[in-house]
């Protein structure tokens, strides 16, 4: 049982999509299978555009540059590194903010005390696919004259008020990554319903080339090629299917975990659609097993429970110095990295794995000190 087994539909199906590729002999460079994909997925997010990519950590480097972030850039601590990644590779400062421990989301308040005159903009992240506190973040973006865009890389097929995620900030990035709720082997995109924006992007993603060979703008290879666009087009027609699965494995977690004392789920606002694809547990102190010495357990077990964003991004060790000489404490972030566990989930997970897994921790909670 892991987490992170791939979403993917039938082998048959995409079978189909290799042949018409071997057919038209297009391999990459904006091909039929890209331009279909970004078609479906505009439709599935009501979005206007949106601009595939090689990967989403390219489509934060591009999403960022082409807001002209630069100097600082607030970000979560607590998020996948890649968010700040895409920030200090270019030179631009990522500015750690505290989360708020019940969300896991931005803390408002943190962002708006961290704003310098070197800030430029606000990266959100949807963690877990649980939107960030849009309206919040959006207020302080218009107060302080800051472009705020989002990480969106847990959030596909989520939503936020009603409204599909990918709607928001001045643009929103998703990744395709093979652990995501939705895979193209590798991929990402940015959407946008800024048409500037995207024409800027498309531009961008193809070193700048306007047509054969006019170069009019700076740019890198952000690609996505025809073979991952197939894959996507594959698991863009099973995707409900794998929502209702991932669900349903979300339910029985609640039903079976919810008792037990020292373990708390995360759960999702019912208002809300979510992707269920990460069952994400805080283990307190009230729990007789410590968090690492759980994982090692569930490890022994062949249940592949995982850590996530430990210790935070701003105690790795390429940002270490920069809080603490900034004497700034991420209380919230550290506290939480600290709880934090992952159990696995989607297809390859059944009830009877959640009812043994949770049976295991029953047993251990009833354990003594
Ligand atoms: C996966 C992920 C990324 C990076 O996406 P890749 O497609 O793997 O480059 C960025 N941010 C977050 C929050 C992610 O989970």
């Amino acid at each position: 049982m892991h987490v992170g087994r791939p979403n993917i539909a039938d082998r048959a199906l995409f079978d189909q999509y290799v042949d018409q590729i071997y057919e038209a002999k297009w391999l990459t460079n904006n091909g039929p299978l890209v331009q279909e994909l970004e078609h479906q997925i505009q439709d599935y997010l009501s979005v206007k555009h949106c601009v595939a990519m090689c990967n989403g950590t390219i489509a934060l480097e591009i999403a960022t540059r082409a807001l002209n972030f630069k100097r600082e850039v607030i970000v979560p601590s607590f998020t996948f590194i890649a968010t700040a990644h895409a920030l200090q590779w270019q030179g631009i400062k990522p500015v750690f903010a505290d989360i708020d421990a019940k969300t896991h989301n931005l803390d408002p308040k943190s962002v708006e005390n961290l704003i310098t005159s070197d800030t430029t903009g606000i990266i959100g992240v949807h963690l877990w696919g649980r939107p960030a506190p849009i309206g919040e973040l959006q207020k302080i973006a218009d107060k302080h004259d800051l472009k705020l865009m989002f990480d969106s890389a847990h959030a596909f097929g989520c939503t936020y008020e009603g409204v599909s995620i990918g709607n928001f900030g001045e643009c929103e990035v998703l990744s395709f990554h093979a652990t995501k709720f939705f895979n193209t082997f590798e991929g990402g995109a940015v959407v946008t319903n800024n048409d500037r924006l995207a024409e800027q992007m498309r531009l961008m993603r193809n070193f700048g080339f306007d047509g054969l060979d006019r170069v009019i703008y700076s740019g890198t290879n952000g690609k996505m090629t025809e073979i991952c666009a197939a894959m996507g087009l594959c698991n863009l027609q099973v995707l409900d299917e794998v929502l209702d699965g991932n669900r349903q494995n979300y339910e029985e977690y609640l039903a079976q975990l919810d008792a037990i004392v020292g373990i708390k789920i995360l759960r999702n606002d019912v208002r809300e659609s979510s992707n269920y694809q990460y069952i994400v547990l805080e283990v307190d102190e009230n729990f007789p097993v410590k968090r690492d010495q759980l994982i090692e357990i569930l490890h022994v077990e062949n249940i592949r429970a995982r850590r996530y964003f430990w210790p935070g991004c701003h105690e790795m060790k390429p940002y270490r110095g920069q809080t603490d000489e900034a004497n700034i404490v991420l209380e919230n972030t550290l506290q939480t990295a600290e709880k934090v566990l992952v159990l696995p989930t989607g297809a390859s997970v059944s009830f009877e794995d959640i009812k043994s897994i949770s049976s295991l921790l029953r047993l251990l909670s009833e354990t003594t000190q």
